[in-house]
C-alpha cells in the first residue's frame, strides 16, 4: 500500500483547478478541489490534507485571510500552505508568508515548478513522508516504493506496521514512548489506546522475523530500533 499525499486545491477558477488536479493525479498526489474558503473548510473538517494549495484571490474570504485562520487553528496549523498568486510583487509575497504560508508560487507557473514546490514543503513539514530509502544495519525501508528488505529479501509488512517501522528507522537508537509513537505514527485523526502500540509492535516483530530483534522494548520507557540488538542476530 502506497501513501498518496492529499492536496487540497482551493481555487475558484475551474480551468486552473482542473489543470492542477490532472497534473497532481498524474504525479502521485490525490487532489481535492474546493472553490472557496467555505468549501475548503468543509474538507478540512472532514479529513486533513497533507498540503493546501491556496489561491490568493478568492470569492468571499481571501487566501490571505484563510491562511491566517488555518495557521491559528490547532487542527490545521501544521498543514503546509502553498499560496498561488497572480501578483508577483514583493509586498504580496511577504504578506503571504507573514500570514503563515510556507511558500508561494506566481501564476502562470509550470507543472514542474508546482510539483517541486509541493514536494519541498512536504519534505520540510513532514519528514515522515520523505520518499528516500533508509537502511539500518541490513534492514532497508523504502518509503517511495513502500517496500522493506532484510538482507536483500523482501519482507511483507502491514500498512500500520510500515508507518511504525518507518518512524523508528528514521530515528534509530532513540527511545520512543507509546504516546510519542501514537502521535507520530497514528496522528491526530483517531483516538487510540496506548496498548494498541504494543499490538502493532508485536505484529511488526513477527513480520520482520529474525530482524524483529532490532525493535527493542525499553522497560518503562517505550521502544527503540537499534542496529545492534541485545539479542544478537545470527551472522548472515
Ligand atoms: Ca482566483
Amino acid at each position: 500500500m502506497k501513501t498518496v499525499p492529499r492536496v487540497l486545491v482551493v481555487e475558484d477558477e475551474p480551468a486552473i483547478a482542473e489543470l492542477v488536479a490532472v497534473n497532481l493525479r498524474h504525479n502521485g498526489f490525490q487532489p481535492i478541489w474546493a472553490e472557496d474558503g467555505e468549501a475548503a473548510q468543509r474538507e478540512l473538517d472532514a479529513v486533513l490534507p497533507d498540503v493546501i494549495l491556496l489561491d490568493w484571490m478568492l470569492p468571499g474570504q481571501s487566501g490571505l485571510a484563510l491562511a491566517r485562520k488555518w495557521r491559528g487553528t490547532a487542527r490545521t496549523k501544521a498543514i503546509p500552505i502553498l499560496m498561488l498568486t497572480a501578483r508577483g510583487d514583493e509586498p504580496d509575497k511577504v504578506a503571504g508568508l507573514d500570514a503563515g504560508a510556507d511558500d508561494y508560487i506566481t501564476k502562470p507557473f509550470s507543472t514542474q515548478e508546482l510539483l517541486a514546490r509541493i514536494r519541498a514543503v512536504l519534505r520540510r513539514r513532514a519528514p515522515e513522508q520523505a520518499t528516500e530509502a533508509v537502511t539500518i544495519g541490513e534492514l532497508t525501508l523504502d518509503a517511495g516504493t513502500h517496500r522493506v528488505h532484510w538482507r536483500g529479501q523482501p519482507v511483507k509488512v502491514g500498512p500500520t506496521e510500515f508507518k511504525l517501522l518507518a518512524h523508528l528507522m528514521k530515528h534509530p537508537e532513540r527511545v520512543h514512548s507509546r504516546a510519542q509513537l501514537l502521535d507520530k505514527v497514528w496522528g491526530d485523526h483517531v483516538f487510540i489506546e496506548e496498548r494498541t502500540v504494543d499490538v502493532h509492535v508485536k505484529r511488526l516483530r513477527e513480520a520482520l522475523g529474525e530482524a524483529g530483534a532490532m525493535v527493542e522494548t525499553v522497560r518503562g520507557a517505550g521502544y527503540r530500533l537499534t542496529a545492534q540488538p541485545q539479542a544478537a542476530l545470527k551472522a548472515g
